[in-house]
């Protein structure tokens, strides 16, 4: 089986993924985006997301809060703003800011007040959302 390297990393923790892949399933700023080996070079934005890892028959989830990916031949390097291994995330706190966000959104819909940056809350919101769906949880 061919494979491609995938390795993320972030400000915050320097690496948090570096091993060889079968398939990598992304979301970008274009929509979702399958990376096999021999991929064609490519440079894209990624949103908040759960990223689908694929390896020989095993398929695993990994957290990127957005970033950036670059993608050769047999290298896929993303530069997340965070990311995160599902027993790496906390559920009570992407629990807790996922009721934040969404208070927030509530808040500035019923009162349109300029002081909520709402461009923020739903940033936040889909990142507590995309952690809370890595770990298996409901989120209603
Ligand atoms: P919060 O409001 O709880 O800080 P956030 O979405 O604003 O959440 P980020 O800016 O994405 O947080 O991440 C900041 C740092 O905190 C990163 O190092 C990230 O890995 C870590 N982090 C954030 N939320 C969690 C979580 N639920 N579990 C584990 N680590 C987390």
């Amino acid at each position: 089986m061919s494979t491609i390297l995938l390795e993320v990393a972030t400000p915050d923790k320097g690496e948090v993924f570096s091993k060889e892949i079968g398939m990598l399933i992304v979301r970008s700023i274009c929509g979702e985006l399958g990376i096999l080996p021999k991929h064609a070079r490519l440079m894209t934005e990624l949103v908040p997301h759960a990223m689908r890892i694929k390896d020989g028959g095993a398929e695993s989830q990994l957290f990127v809060g957005g970033g950036f990916m670059e993608v050769t031949p047999d290298k896929i390097t993303i530069l997340a703003d965070s990311a995160e291994k599902p027993e790496e995330i906390d559920t009570e706190r992407a629990r807790a800011a996922m009721n934040r966000a969404q208070e927030r959104i509530e808040n500035f819909k019923q009162s349109h007040d300029e002081q909520i940056d709402i461009g923020r809350a739903e940033a936040a919101l889909a990142r507590a959302k995309a952690r809370l769906l890595v770990k298996g949880e409901h989120i209603g």
